[in-house]
Parts: structure tokens; C-alpha cells; sequence
């Protein structure tokens, strides 16, 4: 993907008396910064207090006296939670920054949220009429004074999560973390991913994705299921509970296309290893005539292109290389406001390289292709490089329909496949030629693996393609009422 869809967030929980759960949060959110580089921030617990660092932009931002200042005196405190936001509810400022930290009747609470309610406005007039106002614009701050509310009608904070969780309509992911417990929970259709983990057989941790488990040296437990939550008590297993009927699961799919790690499990299967199916599945979908093997070459849009790219070579039995090289330092580019200046936003990312693909008839696999002007950059870029052609696979369907689930999509009107045919985009992108792969083929894809059971069908959200919202939405460009 070219940088045009962004995650909204990536988050992480731990329980580890005796260790040092501030730098080990640390350590675990650097690897979930790819769903999020607006912010990053950490509580902990000492089962005293709770103490709170947040600050803009990157993990590797923070600073060796914030950590210092999260673990107090006691260096080993026992719970941390730690998050990082892409900012889709609310604007980059410091109110909206997560952990949120909020004083309930029972005990102060940490929060972190990855998702997407529809629902804010309800929960905000609620809030209102209890006369609590919030700080930011965040929805994931009003799940935090929601809860605080329910807490005086709970007689545990457990039972205020689950007061608060029957009011929520969206997609979230939530760690939660008290003086002494952490607490995982997750919509009822588990759009968000929210893994749970195990690390020296008796600690235990939650994490958006499984690379930031196995990062500090746990090991994945188990998923938790769609409307579960689990409660891990001081030193003590953890508890599972049922909190909301379980809906058919719908894991976002673009978790599998795009958005986790390469390095991540999820149902089952390396995200890695399903995106080279996708590659190889587009060239089951879409076999070119080739005459002379020795004109191809394979490449992909790194990162997230390669592993479908070599999928594709290695099925095609065409050469794969490393075509573009990514500039691993930009992070950000400022320059936006024009055409001239876009481009150079891209070639700030990506530099393709004129030696692998000179008089070369290139096939270029991209995983997604959102608006089409970064598509039509690098396809420029190829030819003023010397490819002679440039005929581009997208591993995935068509982006149709915008998402309200937590991804930061635009409105279907800049969507280039809801208002272009893919003959037209074609044109548009200026491609030799342009296949996406159909939606059975992405879902074949995945289960390819031979070594794990299938995933049973339906198991995915797909709306972005089919329009299929888990949940009833209003209509296309308007404001979202309650559904539910
Ligand atoms: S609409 Fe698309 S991006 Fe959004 S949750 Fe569903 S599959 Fe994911």
C-alpha cells in the first residue's frame, strides 16, 4: 500500500509482576507502530497508582525520563498498557492522545481503544446529561468516562465495562487496565484484532497483534472471541466471561491484505504467508502471455506489495527483484497541498531503481489501490526508469466503499474504484494493464494454508468491497444515528 489507508491504532496490555512492564510496553508497541505514528503513549500500575507518559508522534520519541517517570521507585511495577493512534475520531492533539486515564468510583482506570463507534453522538449526549464533559474528541475517551459513569451504579468495575460495552455500536478493541487488574474486550463481531498472550507461563499480556507478543518473548494464548472480555487478576489465571452475544466473526479483512504485520498470526495463519497467496492467486486469476520469461520482472510496492509480488513470481515462474526501494526514515511528508507537490511526497518514499527494470516489461503488485494518484506516481516513476511496460496486480477487490470500522478511508466520492470503471482507472493509473483480485480468490487465498482448518465463511468483514456493513450504517456521506 502507497499510504493511503491508515489504521487507526494499535494496542497493548500487560501483567508481569516482578518485571519491568514499562520498558517491556515499550519494547511492544514498536511493533504495532505501523497501525499508528500520531501518538504513542503508556500507563502503568504499581497497585498503588497509576502513572501516565503520552506524547505526539513516534514510540522511539519517548524519552529515557518518561520512562523513568512511569516506573516511579519501583522499576518492576506490575501492569502496563501502552497505544499508538492514527487519528481518525478526533484531531491530532494532545486531549485525543491514548491511554486515557479516568478516576471512577471504584478505582482510577487506563483505557486504550483501536476501532470506530457509530454511535459517539448518543454516548456524548449521555455523558452530557450526566453533566461529564469530556476534554477531547476522541470516541475512545468517552468509552473511558463511560465507564467512570456506570461506575456508580456497578458493584465492580467489571460490571461497569459490561453497563458500558451494551451502549457501544462500532468496532473496539479495549485494554484496560485498574490499580490491579487488566482487562481485554472485544466488539461483538471482533472487527479489531485482540490477541491474548502468555510470557514465563504465568504473566500475560493482550496485544492488537501477535509480532508485539512474541516481541518481549510471550507466546500467543488465543484470540479473544468476538463480545468476550477476559479479566486477569494480580498473579492469577485469567478469566474469560461472555459479556454481549456473539455475532458471526468479521475480522477486518484488510488486516490480512494491508494492515498487521507481515509477522503476525492471525486466525491461524502467518499474514505473510497469505499474502504470498494472494500473489499466487493473481496469477491463477490473471495469467499473462508470455513469450520471452527474460523481458519480465516481477516487483512489488514495498512493503506492504512484496510478499503478494513474490507469490506472484514464484507461481508465474517470472523473475522477482527488488524494483522500488523505500526510504525507511520518511515517516511523514508535509508536502500535499498540489499534484506537483504529491509526486514529490512519493519520490520522498520511493525510489525505483533503473537498473532492474530498464527495457523490462514490469509487473508491479500492489495490495490496494485507494484513490489511484500514488498508483499512477509509481507507475510514472517505472517508465521514466526504462520499463518498457507496466501492468499492475492488486491483491485485493476493488476499494468501493468507505469503512466506518476504524480505518481512515475517504467518502465513497474520492474513492477512484466507487466512481471509475477498471478500465478507467487503468487509464487513469496510465497502466499497461490492471487486475484486481476477486474477492473468492482473496478468501481461497487465505485458506490456502494446507496445515490449518478452514475459515469457516463469513468470517471476514468485506464491506469496503461488497457494501456489506456488519451493522446497520446511515447512509453514504451523512452523520451516523444509533442503529441499534
Ligand atoms: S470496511 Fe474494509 S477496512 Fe473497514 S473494517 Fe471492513 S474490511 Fe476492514
Amino acid at each position: 500500500m502507497s499510504g493511503e489507508l491508515h489504521e487507526e491504532c494499535g494496542v497493548f496490555g500487560i501483567s508481569a509482576e516482578g518485571e519491568d512492564v514499562a520498558r517491556l510496553t515499550h519494547a511492544a508497541i514498536l511493533w504495532l507502530q505501523h497501525r499508528g505514528q500520531e501518538s504513542a503513549g503508556i500507563a502503568t500500575s504499581d497497585g498503588q497508582e497509576i502513572r501516565l507518559q503520552k506524547q505526539d508522534g513516534r514510540v522511539d520519541h519517548f524519552t529515557e525520563e518518561q520512562m523513568v517517570m512511569l516506573t516511579g521507585k519501583n522499576p518492576l511495577a506490575m501492569m502496563a498498557i501502552g497505544h499508538n493512534r492514527y487519528s481518525n475520531t478526533g484531531g491530532n492533539i494532545y486531549e485525543n492522545f491514548q491511554p486515557f486515564v479516568v478516576q471512577t468510583s471504584l478505582t482510577p482506570l487506563a483505557l486504550a481503544h483501536n476501532g470506530n463507534l457509530v454511535n459517539p453522538d448518543a454516548i456524548a449526549k449521555k455523558l452530557k446529561d450526566l453533566g461529564v464533559t469530556p476534554q477531547g474528541s476522541s470516541d475512545s475517551e468517552l468509552i473511558a468516562l463511560l465507564i467512570a459513569a456506570e461506575s456508580q451504579n456497578a458493584s465492580s468495575i467489571e460490571k461497569a465495562i459490561e453497563l458500558t460495552i451494551k451502549q457501544l455500536v462500532g468496532a473496539y478493541s479495549l485494554v484496560i487496565m485498574t490499580k490491579d487488574q487488566l482487562i481485554g474486550v472485544r466488539d461483538p463481531w471482533g472487527i479489531r484484532p485482540l490477541s491474548l498472550g502468555r510470557l514465563n507461563d504465568h504473566h500475560y499480556l493482550l496485544a492488537s497483534e501477535t509480532c508485539a507478543i512474541e516481541a518481549v518473548g510471550g507466546s500467543l494464548f488465543r484470540d479473544l472471541e468476538p463480545g468476550e472480555m477476559v479479566v486477569i487478576d494480580k498473579g492469577a489465571e485469567p478469566r474469560f466471561s461472555q459479556i454481549l452475544p456473539k455475532q458471526c466473526k468479521k475480522l477486518c479483512i484488510f488486516e490480512f491484505i494491508y494492515f498487521a504485520s507481515p509477522g503476525s498470526i492471525m486466525y491461524n495463519r502467518l499474514l505473510q504467508t497469505a499474502r504470498r497467496h494472494m500473489g499466487e492467486m493473481l496469477w491463477k486469476e490473471f495469467p499473462l502471455k508470455i513469450d520471452n520469461p527474460d523481458e519480465w520482472v516481477v516487483g512489488g510496492v514495498p512493503n506492504t506489495g512484496l510478499p503478494a509480488a513474490q507469490g506472484f513470481a514464484e507461481a508465474s515462474g517470472l523473475e522477482f527483484r527488488n524494483i522500488i526501494v523505500k526510504n525507511p526514515y520518511v515517516f511523514r511528508t508535509f508536502i500535499q497541498p498540489d499534484q506537483r507537490l504529491r509526486k514529490l511526497g512519493v519520490k520522498a518514499k520511493l525510489l525505483p531503481l533503473p537498473r532492474e527494470v530498464m527495457k523490462k516489461k514490469v509487473i508491479l503488485v500492489e495490495d490496494s489501490i485507494v484513490r489511484g494518484n500514488t498508483s499512477g506516481e509509481i507507475i510514472e516513476m517505472l517508465r521514466k526508469a526504462g520499463a518498457k511496460e507496466v501492468h499492475m496486480m492488486i491483491s485485493s477487490p476493488p476499494y468501493i466503499h468507505r469503512c466506518y470500522m476504524g480505518v481512515d478511508t475517504q467518502y465513497s466520492s474520492e474513492l477512484i474504484a466507487a466512481q471509475k470503471s477498471i478500465e478507467e482507472i487503468r487509464q487513469f493509473i496510465k497502466a499497461d494493464s490492471l487486475s484486481y483480485l476477486s474477492l473468492p480468490g482473496l478468501i481461497a487465498a487465505i485458506n490456502k494454508e494446507k496445515y490449518e482448518e478452514p475459515i469457516p465463511p463469513g468470517s471476514f468483514c468485506d464491506a469496503c468491497f461488497t457494501g456489506k456493513y456488519p451493522f446497520p450504517i446511515p447512509q453514504e456521506e451523512g452523520r451516523f444515528e444509533l442503529s441499534a
